[in-house]
């Protein structure tokens, strides 16, 4: 245990949270509030399956910081899935509200399961089940969960059924993510993947007005005007690891952008296409064949395609996928970290001292909480908005924040991941009263 990827994760979160608060002078006790989780539940599911078998799962909802409004985090199914690994998600997710400037803390919840292995009443039973189990400390303006791996708007439905019955009254800020006739926000579904490219509009923006010889240099586009970005973004090559709702929301709206995506993959392993590939086809395609090998070009590995020659390479699967092993291969030049914690602290070195430019999961993959946060909005106040309002909203947060973290990154020469973690602890500590 003491060595699993969970504990890893945790590690590396708490490290970096010590020594931003170091460099910010913060005394001892203030580090280790912002450090040691609030609440830390750990609970057993005991599901009746289909054969009418029992089956113990575990479970967790760790609720990390509050200083700055109710927790708020997503609920993941995985079955590698242990308590360090919820905890650290949790403590990501306080610094990415904060980045973010959302009224939030930080939570996480999980179950130790793969959810490809239950029929779907199954499912259903341990959804429900889990909010029998959490439902006394969550609620609107307590802690709000949302989907994450393996959970979706049907999971977020079911859960929220359960929660409404328990409590005899309807809810509609409890959870976020849920379906639209539930009280979900149009736009949430596409709103991870959304704000990745919002971000990496940002992104390029800046490296055209700061660095104009990025692009030269790197042999990619001669030196741009600012309104050029977009049509010459045709030329950035692109590779997307994971092809659920982030990586494949984020593909298809960078395509039809006008970006080049070279490759992509899934659990089973990904295709690449220097021609470039169409990620709506391609996801025709896999809910037909069940993967998206043979699509076009030739198949690749996971291992491989993090290895491309690519510009822009974009974890969106699960975390620690870069690391001391693979790092001093990787050719991008850019990575934006759509998945929460894809590169270990080892990698994270290594890609550093390459010159590779990391945007941070708490700042790259923020749409998703943002969205929610609008969504929360929305069912408090029971008035829902159109989809360009909420992406409007969504664009204005994103380069808000971008902008705070490249500000501070230039201000203090740190890596845009440094920059973003000072600027939560700012805004952590301050409401730390
Ligand atoms: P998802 O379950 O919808 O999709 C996960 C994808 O990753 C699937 O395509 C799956 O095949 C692939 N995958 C699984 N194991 C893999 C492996 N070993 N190698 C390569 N691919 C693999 O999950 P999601 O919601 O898209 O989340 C992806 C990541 O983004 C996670 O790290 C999650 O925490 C993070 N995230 C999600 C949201 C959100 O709104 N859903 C928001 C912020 C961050």
């Amino acid at each position: 245990m003491d060595n699993s990827p969970g504990k890893k994760m945790l590690e590396s979160a708490q490290a970096l949270i010590k020594k931003t608060a170091e460099k910010m002078n913060l005394d001892r006790q203030t580090v280790k509030q912002i450090i040691e989780a609030e609440f830390f539940h750990e609970f057993s599911l005991i599901i009746k399956m289909d054969n009418g078998q029992k089956q113990v799962f575990k479970g967790w909802r760790v609720q990390h910081n509050s200083a700055l409004g109710p927790y708020k985090g997503g609920i993941r199914f995985h079955q590698e899935t242990v308590g360090e690994e919820v905890q650290a998600l949790a403590t990501l997710m306080s610094i990415k509200c904060a980045v973010a400037g959302l009224p939030y803390g930080g939570g996480k919840g999980a179950v130790a399961v793969d959810p490809k292995k239950l029929s779907k009443q199954e499912l259903e039973r341990l959804s429900r089940e889990f909010v029998k189990k959490i439902h006394q400390f969550i609620g609107q303006d307590i802690d709000i969960p949302a989907p994450d791996v393996n959970t979706n708007s049907q999971i977020m439905a079911w859960m929220l059924d359960e929660y409404q019955k328990i409590k005899g009254y309807k809810s509609l800020a409890t959870f976020t993510g849920k379906p639209v006739e539930m009280g979900g926000s149009l736009g949430r579904i596409e709103a991870t993947g959304r704000g990745g490219l919002f971000v990496l509009q940002a992104l390029l923006t800046k490296l055209e007005d700061f660095e104009t010889n990025f692009f030269e240099s790197r042999g990619i586009i001669t030196p741009l005007k600012r309104k050029k970005i977009v049509s010459s973004s045709s030329k950035l090559k692109i590779a997307v690891q994971g092809f659920g709702n982030v990586g494949y929301y984020f593909a298809k709206l960078v395509y039809e952008a006008g970006f080049k995506i070279v490759a992509i993959s899934d659990s089973k392993g990904g295709v690449y296409d220097e021609s470039g590939i169409d990620p709506v086809k391609l996801m025709d395609y896999k809910k037909k064949t069940g993967s998206v090998k043979d699509f076009s070009g030739k198949n690749i590995t996971n291992e491989q395609l993090l290895q491309l020659e690519v510009d822009l390479l974009v974890p969106a699967a699960l975390e620690n996928v870069i690391n001391e092993k693979n790092a001093s291969n990787i050719k991008a030049k850019i990575i934006l970290e759509l998945a929460n914690g894809p590169i270990t602290d080892e990698g994270f070195k290594i890609l550093k001292e390459k010159n590779i430019i990391i945007v941070p999961d708490v700042l790259a993959n923020s749409g998703g909480v943002i969205v929610s946060y609008l969504e929360w909005v929305q069912g408090k106040q029971g008035y829902w908005w159109s989809e360009e309002e909420v992406n409007k909203r969504l664009k204005e947060m994103m380069e808000r924040a971008f902008e705070k973290i490249w500000r501070k990154s230039k201000e203090k020469n740190l890596s845009l991941k440094e920059a973003a973690f000072e600027v939560a602890l700012e805004r952590i500590v301050k409401a730390m009263v």
